[in-house]
């Protein structure tokens, strides 16, 4: 019997400081969106799980909407990105929170912000769950309003994050073992 357990090297944050944090921020952003009926927009897939943990700690009236963009990662250096699925609603005037899943090396998050921000929205701000800031590109001065936790250069999955389109499912952040990287 398989199991995807057996491929984790350790775990990074647990499903506890997981919850705790993402109480933490949404204390933030509740204080801060009173009255202004933001929208939250996730960029899929990987931040599928946290955005629905956030969004449940959510006690002002918002809307939450979607975008998909990909990133050509095979040819690093370009780190070019073309929207997939853009957002449903429409974001002039509003107020927009941006919740991500990993800032990296912030190709990505560098251009949904400028995406999302030529849609002419009221503010617009970015939450993200990870930082890894050692990976950061040169050029990249985007700097995030809520970041859950710094991490080390390390490549995690789970809680949304995936390798080769597994462990999303985890409920934790972890590492996997070099040998899964082989499978
Ligand atoms: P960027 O390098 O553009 O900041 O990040 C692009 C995307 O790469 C992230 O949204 C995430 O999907 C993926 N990514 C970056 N670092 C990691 C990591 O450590 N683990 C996983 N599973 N995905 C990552
Ligand atoms: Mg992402």
């Amino acid at each position: 019997m398989q199991d995807i357990m057996e491929n984790i090297e350790y775990v990074m944050l647990s499903k506890e400081q997981i919850q705790s944090k993402v109480q933490e921020m949404a204390a933030l952003l509740n204080e801060k969106y009173v009255g202004k009926n933001p929208v939250f927009i996730g960029v899929l897939k990987g931040v599928f799980m946290f955005f629905a943990d956030m969004v449940r700690e959510i006690t002002v009236p918002c809307e939450v909407d979607f975008m998909c963009i990909s990133s050509y990662r095979g040819t690093e250096s370009s780190g070019q990105s073309v929207v997939k699925k853009d957002v449903s609603v429409d974001l002039k005037g509003r107020h927009v929170v941006i919740l991500e899943d990993i800032y990296d090396t912030g190709n990505s998050l560098d251009f949904t912000y400028r995406y999302l921000l030529s849609k002419e929205p009221a503010s617009l701000e970015v939450c993200t769950l990870l930082d890894k800031p050692e990976r950061r590109k040169p050029g990249i001065t985007l700097v995030p309003e809520y970041v859950g936790f710094t991490i080390p250069n390390e490549f995690v999955v789970g809680y949304g994050l995936d390798f080769n389109e597994h462990y999303r499912n985890l409920p934790f952040v972890g590492v996997l073992k070099p040998e899964a990287y082989a499978k």
